[in-house]
This record gives structure tokens, C-alpha cells and sequence, in this order.
């Protein structure tokens, strides 16, 4: 039986460990907290006290937390699984973690004689935990199909965007875009509230023309009703993505003044109200002056 040790069980990585018991795959996790992971303990999967000793043994490590900081303490930290991963073994980094972090992190496990992957995801934890997610791959092709068997449990469609590296480019560029939109859309549907218009209307419209994007579909019901139960993004996780995905597009360009803006949005809902749903974006844009 296959062996992985799976690493993060927050919102994401809590379902996608799961797939990997319900497709037979033997499982160890490690969560800093483990209270998320009695359920799973329940269904059989095996408990670590270090991600050293989840990723001992194992054929594939993956990963699935916050950021840059928590997966360098993941990987490389007292107890990190670099520590105790056999040789040879393949380290799945599907975090979203900044471009310059991948390919650091590509270095030092490669070096180390392991396989690293970055597979940043698209999906809600709906999906998650449904094995529904699209994977965007950065990968050496061969490396690539070692990984297959250990992708096709977590994610329905692969998409491989070329060597370590570019699955996260195309993940940030995503994202940044995905706080753009939303950043906009709260403005735009505070300035239809403050005008009067009828909000029912209003959510027809946004959601079947040609601003109808997916994030402006589910945000557009969601902001116009302040209803945000459900699977939920953070302001925290999207300001990150936006910061790391700008960070990386300075690299690149002389200015992305509108990206900019975004993250500054972003940083202000981060301050308020870091575990929330970035659609309350909408709260903090429509308040009196
Ligand atoms: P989450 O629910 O906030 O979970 C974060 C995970 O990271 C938890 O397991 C947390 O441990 C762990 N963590 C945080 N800081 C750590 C540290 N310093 N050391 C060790 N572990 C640490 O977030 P999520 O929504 O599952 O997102 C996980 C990743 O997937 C992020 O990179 C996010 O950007 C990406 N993502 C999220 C979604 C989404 O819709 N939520 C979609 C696509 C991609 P504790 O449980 O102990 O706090």
C-alpha cells in the first residue's frame, strides 16, 4: 500500500487527506493543532507528533498550509519532513506559497535528493473533499508522472504548466485577478446601494452580463445579501496571494497599479477581520462616510 504523509488539515487539507484513506492509500498527518484531526484518526488514519514523523516512510509528502512562513516550518523547521523523507521520495507543496518561495524550496529539497512539485490548487473545500480540485502544476515532466498516482486521489483536472515554479505563477496570477474582481465588485455594489437601484436587479444584472465572471456570480449574491455561510476564502489567504502574486509581478513589469490597489484593499480587510470571508469586503467599502 502506497504511503503518504499528508501535512495541514485546515479548511483544504482537511478533505483532501481524506480522499487519500478513501483511495487506499495508508495515511500520516500532522496538524500544529490536533483537535482537526480527531475525525480522520477515527476513519483510520495515523497520527505523527512531528511533520518529520509524518513524512517518515512515506512515498510522497504533501502539503497543504497557510504560507511561505508555515510551509518552510513544515519542510525545513526542528522536525521538518526534509528531516526524516526517504531518498527519492516525491514532496507534493500544494500550499499557495510566493514564487520566490517554490523555487527555493525546489533547491533545497532537490538537494536534499528529494522530488518537489509545486500543485497549488483551485477550488473551494467543497472540493476539496470531493477529489474535485484542478491542480496547476510546476513539475519536470518525469517527475510529473511519479506524482500522478499521488495527484489523482485530490484533483480532477491537471494542469501542467511547465518546470518547479510555474504552477504557482499561474495559481498567483489567478488569484490576484480573483481579488481584483471582488475588490471591484464590492465597490460597484455599494455604489448601486448607495444610489437607490434595486438590489435584486442589480444581482440579475451583474450575474448574466458581461462582468458575470464566476467570482462576480458568487460574490454578487453573496455581498447584496451579507449572507456569507458556506465554504469560505479569508481575507488573511486572499491578501497573501494578492501580496506574493504583486511581488512577483514588480519583478516582472515597471508598475500593476490596479493589482496594487487590490492588495491595499485587501490589506484593510486583513486588518479587520483576517478569518472572514473576503466577500465581506463589501461591509468595509459600504460603510457611512
Ligand atoms: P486554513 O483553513 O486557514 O488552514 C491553514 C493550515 O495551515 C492549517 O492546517 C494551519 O494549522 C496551518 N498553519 C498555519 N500556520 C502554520 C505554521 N506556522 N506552522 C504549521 N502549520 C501552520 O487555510 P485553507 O483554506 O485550508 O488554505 C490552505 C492553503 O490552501 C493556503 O495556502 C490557501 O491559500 C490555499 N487555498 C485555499 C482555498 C480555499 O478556498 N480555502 C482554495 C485554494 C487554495 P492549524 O490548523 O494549527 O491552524
Amino acid at each position: 500500500m502506497a504511503k503518504v504523509g499528508f501535512i495541514g488539515l485546515g479548511r483544504m487539507g482537511h478533505g483532501m487527506a481524506g480522499r487519500y484513506l478513501d483511495a487506499g492509500f495508508d495515511v500520516t498527518v500532522w496538524n500544529r493543532s490536533k483537535a482537526k484531526a480527531e475525525d480522520l484518526i477515527a476513519r483510520g488514519v495515523r497520527w505523527a507528533a512531528s511533520p518529520a514523523e509524518a513524512a517518515d516512510g512515506a512515498d510522497a509528502v504533501v502539503t497543504m498550509v497557510a504560507d511561505d512562513e508555515a510551509s518552510r516550518a513544515v519542510w525545513l523547521g526542528k522536525d521538518g519532513a526534509a528531516s526524516s523523507m526517504k531518498a527519492g521520495s516525491l514532496a507534493i507543496e500544494c500550499s499557495t506559497v510566493s514564487h520566490q518561495h517554490a523555487l527555493g524550496m525546489a533547491r533545497e529539497l532537490r538537494g536534499r535528493g528529494f522530488i518537489y512539485i509545486d500543485c497549488p490548487v483551485t477550488g473551494l473545500p467543497q472540493a476539496a473533499a470531493a477529489g474535485k480540485l484542478t491542480l496547476l502544476v510546476g513539475a519536470e515532466p518525469a517527475d510529473l508522472e511519479r506524482a500522478k498516482p499521488y495527484l489523482a486521489p485530490i484533483g480532477e483536472v491537471i494542469r501542467h504548466f511547465g518546470a518547479v515554479g510555474t504552477g504557482t505563477v499561474l495559481k498567483l496570477i489567478n488569484n490576484l485577478m480573483g481579488a481584483v474582481q471582488i475588490a471591484s465588485l464590492a465597490e460597484g455594489v455599494a455604489i448601486a446601494e448607495q444610489a437607490g437601484l434595486d438590489m435584486n436587479l442589480v444581482a440579475e444584472a451583474l450575474s448574466s452580463g458581461a462582468v458575470a465572471s464566476p467570482q462576480v456570480i458568487r460574490h454578487s449574491k453573496r455581498m447584496i445579501a451579507r449572507d456569507f455561510s458556506g465554504a469560505s476564502f479569508t481575507a488573511a489567504l486572499r491578501h497573501k496571494d494578492a501580496a506574493y502574486a504583486v511581488r512577483l509581478a514588480e519583478s516582472l513589469l515597471p508598475a500593476v497599479p490596479v493589482s496594487r490597489a487590490a492588495v491595499e484593499a485587501y490589506a484593510r480587510a486583513k486588518a479587520e477581520m483576517p478569518e472572514e470571508d473576503e466577500g465581506r469586503m463589501i461591509e468595509i467599502v459600504s460603510r457611512a462616510k
